[in-house]
């Protein structure tokens, strides 16, 4: 079965020239009650909350705020878009900065917590602004693009970390910034020797896909190797306008992942990860990460139990490809880093016996063999011996 991905509908009165354009779709963002009062029959709750003066801007694009129901406030790309009162109520864990990012930050800007990647946020600013974003502490403070002197800082900081071989830029969304500086930023890590692979971080393809113009993914091709990481959540953002996004960008030459965070009551089901997952796949976009939600102020409510998302992983494993099957993970809180969650499988270890129940129900067991033997490294040893020496932060 081949999948329909439907085309969006313009607003009302907006030709289909400036509707797909990514600079209209920006300099029209709604932000104010009054912005989204014109498209939403909105409940006293969304109203009263648009109203709070939160430290949590509220922005989405045309684009998306079409995708949403005007008269559903259950709907799942609304919730994502309009702050409700929960937000406000203080329940529940609360952590402001939940992955313990600020500790970790050798540089402004750079989040330094595994020896061989960094994440580098190249600006604060995204156009939307997702009611749980887990990074709401520094995203849409309007501090936008890196000053020079923070970015002079930051790659020098990157040229002296000899054991970073991967740059995820993320924030905020690079791809609110223009073509010009996105070039000159890939140019400049590129410059740098012992950088292998650069990331992007970017929920454009969902909120805004015209932005990934032909432009754009040639100056990703220029600066090779890129992986594209974005960030679906529902099967209903997968639009005709969107696939085109995340094709251009495979074909292109760049491999492009998802991931999707399990939201209360937005997409916390079985059916609608897989349909998801499936979709993606047939895009060539390989679903990566499912994460748990993290506590960050006012995420309360959108935030599923470690049980729940455990029994969905279960539900579609052996169902779903392998191909098509993300990995549940969380961050612990703090700043320990990810941990993947995995439905276990084991059901005993006994000398030199382990058995396991598969995902049908099926066992087997497992007996240690005889001998272990060491293979012979040789010419490799050298990257083995970097990789156990590697250092945190510059030599
Ligand atoms: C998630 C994360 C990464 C990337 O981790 P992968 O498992 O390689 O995707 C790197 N740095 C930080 C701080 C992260 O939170
Ligand atoms: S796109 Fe990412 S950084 Fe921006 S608001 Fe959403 S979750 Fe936060």
């Amino acid at each position: 079965m081949k999948f329909h991905f439907a085309k969006t509908e313009p607003f009302p009165g907006v030709s289909s020239t400036d509707w797909n354009a990514w600079n209209w779709q920006f300099r029209n963002g709604l932000s104010r009650a009054e912005d989204f009062s014109a498209h939403f029959a909105l409940t006293s709750d969304e109203l009263q909350a648009l109203q709070t003066r939160s430290s949590f801007q509220v922005r989405s694009t045309p684009y998306y705020t079409a995708l949403a129901s005007r008269e559903n406030p259950s709907d799942p790309i609304r919730q994502m878009i309009l702050p409700r009162m929960h937000e406000f109520s203080g329940d529940g864990q609360q952590v402001s900065d939940p992955l313990g990012e600020v500790k970790h930050s050798p540089r402004p800007r750079l989040i330094h917590r595994y020896p061989d990647r960094v994440l580098f946020l190249v600006t604060d600013q995204c156009s939307l602004y997702c009611r749980y974003c887990l990074r709401k502490h520094f995203t849409g403070q309007e501090q936008a693009f890196i000053g020079s002197k923070d970015y002079t800082a930051a790659l020098d900081y990157l040229r002296g970390a000899r054991g970073v071989r991967e740059v995820i830029l993320s924030g905020g969304d690079p791809l609110t910034l223009a073509d010009g500086r996105i070039e000159k930023l890939l140019g400049d890590l590129r410059a740098i020797e012992h950088i292998e692979i650069i990331r992007i971080g970017s929920r454009m393809p969902v909120v805004c896909p015209m932005r990934v113009t032909h432009d754009l993914v040639e100056i990703f091709r220029q600066a090779k190797p890129v992986y594209f990481m974005t960030h679906f959540n529902h099967p209903r953002e997968l639009t005709f306008e969107s696939a085109q996004a995340l094709e251009k960008l495979v074909d292109h030459g760049v491999p492009v992942f998802n991931q999707m965070v399990l939201l209360n009551g937005i997409n916390n089901h079985a059916a609608l990860v897989q349909a998801l997952s499936r979709r993606l796949l047939f895009l060539r976009v390989k679903p990566y990460y499912m994460f748990q939600c993290d506590p960050s102020p006012g995420s309360e409510h959108f935030r599923t139990s470690v049980e729940e998302s455990l029994a969905i992983q279960r539900e579609l494993w052996g169902r779903l490809s392998g191909l098509a099957m993300p990995n549940l993970s969380l961050d612990i809180p703090g700043g320990g880093g990810k941990v993947p969650l995995v439905p276990d499988f084991h059901i005993r270890a006994e000398g030199n016996v382990r058995e396991f129940r598969g995902w049908d129900g099926q066992c087997g067991e497992y007996i240690r063999p005889r001998e272990a033997r060491a293979p012979e490294i040789g010419a490799y040893g050298d990257e083995w011996a970097a990789i156990q020496e590697q250092p945190y932060g510059t030599d």
